[in-house]
């Protein structure tokens, strides 16, 4: 006779989950499901899919392992329905229970659906965050801007990281400024830790290529962790090969280096296998140890008890309407070479490729090409939404969403970002190797082989000129535009409106 249920949902494969840790292995039974709802609400890149569905099947082997019965549902069961719900349902009938414990799934979506659900549900809290959604609300309340800087010093203050008799270590809570150099080449700079696949991997390989083999995104090869034991793995080698580097070339980018110093751990961490204080903790064990330095140790560990913890914090602050924000009103649509369209921008081709390729792209790649590129050329939120929920591995809406509707998009009217992330061609030459493979000429700021950027970085400030020229920091930009010459300002729109033009009917750009 079962008591419970107790829902494990593909992004909640932790030992430590609150529902699990609040079960009962002799009268409750773990119900898992991989269901088409969850696999075709948007069209997920193929290796994303994989990475969850090889994950919660090994999770369930351990959980079996460790004494708990689990129900497991296959995509390919005929027996299954479609939707979390559906699988809880069934398996209550099959049970004679309707009682379901559910750690709170990260989406608004789901958790309606659980809510709403015909069955008596308990919604514990999701722990695995340093910062609950309590203290957050606390935290925002009566401020009139919600920046993460200020957040962030809060959660080291919280969390002890990288603190030295109450202050931060090396005087300074944040050492970005060190962290904007050009990278080269380098033969001998480590990769991310790569994975053969194992049988049970492999299974899941098929049978994703023959499910979704025709979605945006290349399969094979797949090299992620599908266990916590193999993402342990991947940070101890990210923690000795890479996070040396990992300040100084946060914001680089290069064509023949995807991941250059970055940790590609996001995946790991979002689906459950990693604990975000366990890899801080090793972070800054590295740099007490002096193997690294401090910007590296300090970088990192921002994003994550930062960045990572304060979008979260937005996203459940804001409500379910907040991915559907539109606070500038773009309405274009999203332009071809998302998807793998024609383009001679060597920056968004870089970028589109490997993500193809990967389901990854770093978040200088994510931010200032395809973002900067879509926001610029007005290009409507939801549809640039739905495009990062879909392409990458590590895209759950509870990130995602804050990172492109708030910060890259500005759609949320300014609660992430004090002014919109935009730049010019000239930020994307500084930091990256692409423009002298380009087509275009990054130095060119009208005619033909003008750098796209350079046209529509004008045509985007001059469009919402009434909402942005009073921003301070952004007055010098409409200075520059005010010092130009009349005719030059008139060729710089006109050379822009034909680009969009280009764009709306579907030609390369
Ligand atoms: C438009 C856009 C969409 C994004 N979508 C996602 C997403 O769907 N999922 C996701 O995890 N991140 C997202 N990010 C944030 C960031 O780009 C990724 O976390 C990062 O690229 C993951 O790669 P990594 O593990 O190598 O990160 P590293 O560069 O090694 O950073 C270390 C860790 O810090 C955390 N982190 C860094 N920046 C952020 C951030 N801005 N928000 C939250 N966590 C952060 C991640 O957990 C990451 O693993 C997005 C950023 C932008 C601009
Ligand atoms: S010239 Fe412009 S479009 Fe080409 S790579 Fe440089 S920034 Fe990108």
């Amino acid at each position: 006779m079962v008591n419970r249920l107790v829902l494990v949902l593909g992004d909640q494969l932790s030992h430590t989950l609150s529902a699990l840790h609040q079960a009962d292995r002799d009268t409750d039974l773990i119900v898992m499901a991989e269901v088409m709802d969850e696999a075709r609400y948007v069209p997920h890149h193929p290796k994303k899919i994989a990475l969850i569905l090889s994950a919660m099947r090994h999770f369930s082997e351990e959980l079996e392992q460790d004494g708990w019965q689990v129900a497991y549902t296959r995509l390919d069961d005929s027996d299954a329905s479609k939707s979390i719900v559906g699988e809880l349902m069934r398996r209550g009938q099959d049970h004679g229970t309707s009682r379901v414990l559910a750690t709170a799934p990260g989406e608004w979506r789901l958790r309606e659906a659980l809510e709403n659900a015909p069955l008596s549900v308990t919604m514990l809290a999701d722990d695995r965050f340093l910062c609950s959604q309590q203290e957050f609300d606390s935290w925002a309340e009566g401020r009139k801007e919600l920046r993460m800087e200020y957040f962030y010093r809060e959660m080291r203050r919280k969390t002890g990281l990288m603190m030295e008799d109450g202050k931060p270590a090396g005087g300074k809570w944040n050492y970005d400024h060190d962290n904007r150099k050009k990278a080269g080449p380098d033969m001998l700079r480590s990769q991310p830790m790569q994975f053969t696949p194992d049988a049970i991997t492999e299974e899941v390989l098929d049978l994703v290529e023959a499910r979704f083999g025709d979605s945006f995104g290349t399969l094979r090869p797949f090299w992620f962790a599908v266990t916590r034991a193999q993402a342990r793995r991947a940070l101890d080698h990210f923690c000795k090969h890479l996070l040396d580097g990992f300040g100084d070339y946060q914001d680089a980018m290069l064509t023949d280096d995807r991941f250059l110093h970055h940790s590609v751990l996001s995946p790991y961490l979002n689906i459950g296998l990693l604990d975000p204080m366990e890899i801080c903790a090793r972070v800054e064990e590295e740099w007490r140890a002096g193997r690294v330095p401090i910007n590296a140790a300090e970088g990192f560990i921002r994003q994550v008890i930062g960045w990572r913890e304060y979008v979260r914090g937005i996203y459940f602050r804001e409500g379910p309407d907040y991915p559907a924000r539109n606070g500038l009103g773009h309405d274009r649509d999203l332009p071809a070479v998302y998807w793998g369209g024609e383009t001679g921008m060597q920056c968004m081709a870089c970028a589109v490729e490997q993500t193809r390729e990967e389901a990854y792209a770093h978040h200088i790649q994510r931010l200032m090409v395809t973002g900067n590129f879509a926001l610029l050329a007005g290009v409507d939120p939801a549809e640039v939404h739905e495009w990062y929920l879909s392409v990458y591995v590590d895209a759950f809406e509870w990130v995602e969403a804050p990172n492109t509707v708030g910060m890259s998009q500005f759609a949320d009217g300014g609660i992430i970002a004090s002014k919109p992330y935009v730049s010019s061609g000239n930020y994307i030459d500084r930091m990256s190797d692409y423009c002298a493979q380009c087509r275009y000429d990054v130095k060119q700021k009208t005619g033909q082989d003008a750098c796209p950027f350079n046209l529509l970085y004008w045509q985007f400030l001059i469009r919402h000129r009434d909402r942005f020229q009073g921003n301070p920091r952004m007055a010098q930009m409409y200075r520059t535009w005010e010092r130009m010459d009349e005719t030059r300002r008139e060729t710089i729109l006109a050379d822009a409106a034909a680009l969009l033009k280009r764009l709306e009917s579907g030609v390369p750009v």
